[in-house]
């Protein structure tokens, strides 16, 4: 057994940023990050600039092997933790390592849901979360380009499936290879289960004008190998029966925590594993930070799950000092922008439609702008109740994400002008900032 002061599971940017934090406050403590990945940090944000060919390998590295040594953080690479028993304070790995720990992180993440359907075996079918999902997309278009024969057809074909922000990303590289790119979303309509019809249409419409074919309530029955490398998918089969022909395809259905290994550990778990606003869990010197907390939101005043690299690194930050003594409460307005083709999709705040008591609506499909503010009413002692800005979804409209995140963070009382709200010409800069 190994007796470490501060013991981290999760090497991405909510443990690296953390063990940085402590390391800075306890210079004499020992840090250990196990990771089942087998690198130093590196950043998912630019795994599709990689794709695209616009950044390089070395440009996704963000620490390098002295960064560790220099900060003395222990980084165990290529090991999984796969047992928690909160009274021992012990972390059993995988490999049959066991760590006793003063104060545990839980950084986790959140992975990529796999589809699981006949033929998902199949070659070039690439999700995208990790380096090795990156190169496998680069070796896909790669492999698309050597199979196009003389003579035969020019147009390669890729099928995303899944509206989303990966399937954006999927979409976009797909796209800027010259690949004629089709996206299929079971959704009633393009992206449905986080956008209204609206907005759906406004990104739609962006993606079509940009030569993608967008097709929803397709789900997806099976993939089937292609004829000249059977080991290749050549094809989705839907469950309606279409068939559509492909040389790639990128899936990106969602995420989700593994935290199936913490079962049995006593700590509590909705979605992700629910903290307080220190990114304390229920079980005594365990923290969670990062993609796999579901932390309470001091701002909107609820339980609040997000997934966003500034959001990650700010939780770091604040848990690393709460582990060393300094309790920090987080505080924090999340906020996460896809940019597709010179436009963008802004997820700001609470999003989450049933937190809302109203939503408002600002532009139209015809403005190619649309704005959704989700709000909330608050008891207040001075005027009864106050009704505030918890979030917005903001499709193409960037300008709005600055005074949308003020209104937020600042709690400021919209109720006087609610009704302006829903009017694109109302200049939500001009709401009062107390
Ligand atoms: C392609 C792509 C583009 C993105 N673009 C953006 C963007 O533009 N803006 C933005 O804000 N966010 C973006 N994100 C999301 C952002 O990258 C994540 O929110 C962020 O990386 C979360 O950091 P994390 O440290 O909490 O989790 P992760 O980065 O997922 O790190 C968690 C680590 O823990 C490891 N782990 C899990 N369980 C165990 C275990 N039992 N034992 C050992 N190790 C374990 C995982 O393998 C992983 O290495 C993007 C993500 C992707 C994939």
């Amino acid at each position: 057994m190994k007796s470490v002061d501060f013991l981290i599971v999760g090497g991405g940017v909510t443990g690296t940023t953390a063990a940085q934090t402590i390391r800075g406050l306890r210079p004499d403590s020992s840090v250990v990050i196990l990771s089942d990945e087998p690198y130093e940090l590196y950043s998912r944000i630019l795994l599709t600039s990689y794709i695209r060919g616009e950044a390089t390998q070395e440009q996704v590295f963000l620490k390098r092997n002295e960064w560790y040594q220099e900060n003395r953080i222990d980084l165990v690479k290529g090991v999984s933790a796969q047992k928690l028993d909160a009274n021992a304070h012990t972390v059993e790995c995988a490999n049959g390592d066991v760590y006793q720990y003063k104060k545990l992180l839980l950084a986790l993440g959140a992975r990529p849901i796999k589809l699981n359907v006949p033929g998902s075996e199949l070659g070039n079918i690439s999700y995208m979360w990790t380096i090795e999902d990156a190169e496998e997309v680069i070796n896909a278009l790669k492999g698309t380009n050597e199979s196009r024969r003389p003579g035969g057809p020019l147009t390669r074909r890729g099928v995303v499936i899944g509206g989303g922000f990966i399937g954006l990303e999927f979409a976009h590289a797909f796209k800027v290879k010259g690949i004629e790119t089709t996206i299929l979303d079971g959704s009633e309509y393009y992206w449905g289960n986080r956008l209204d019809k609206q907005s759906s249409q406004v990104i739609q419409n962006i993606l079509e004008k940009n030569g993608i074919s967008v097709i929803a309530g397709e789900m997806v029955e099976k993939f089937v190998g292609s004829r000249e490398n059977p080991q290749n998918v050549g094809k989705v089969i839907t469950k309606s029966g279409k068939e559509f022909g492909c040389d790639l395809v990128g899936v990106g259905v969602g995420i989700k925590s593994d935290l199936g290994w913490l079962e049995g550990s006593g700590i509590k778990i909705d979605q992700g594993i629910v903290t307080n606003e220190y990114l304390e869990t229920n079980l005594g010197d365990v923290y969670a930070a990062g993609d796999c907390a579901n932390y309470y939101d001091v701002i909107v005043e609820g339980q609040h799950l997000v997934g966003t690299w500034a959001n990650a690194a700010t939780q770091a930050v604040a848990v690393g000092k709460t582990m060393t003594g300094v309790k920090t409460v987080f505080e924090a307005v999340c906020a996460y922008t896809a940019r597709f083709f010179e436009s963008t999709c802004s997820f700001v705040g609470m999003t989450e439609a049933d937190f809302a008591d109203e939503v408002v609506t600002r532009g139209t499909v015809a403005e190619g702008k649309i704005s959704r503010i989700f709000l909330k009413n608050y008891p207040s002692t001075s005027s009864g109740s106050m009704t505030r800005i918890v979030g917005a979804i903001i499709a193409n409209n960037f300008g709005e994400v600055a005074p949308i995140t003020d209104a937020i963070k600042n709690k400021v009382d919209v109720s006087q002008n609610r009704d302006k709200l829903a009017d694109a010409n109302f200049d939500l800069h001009s709401l009062p900032i107390s």
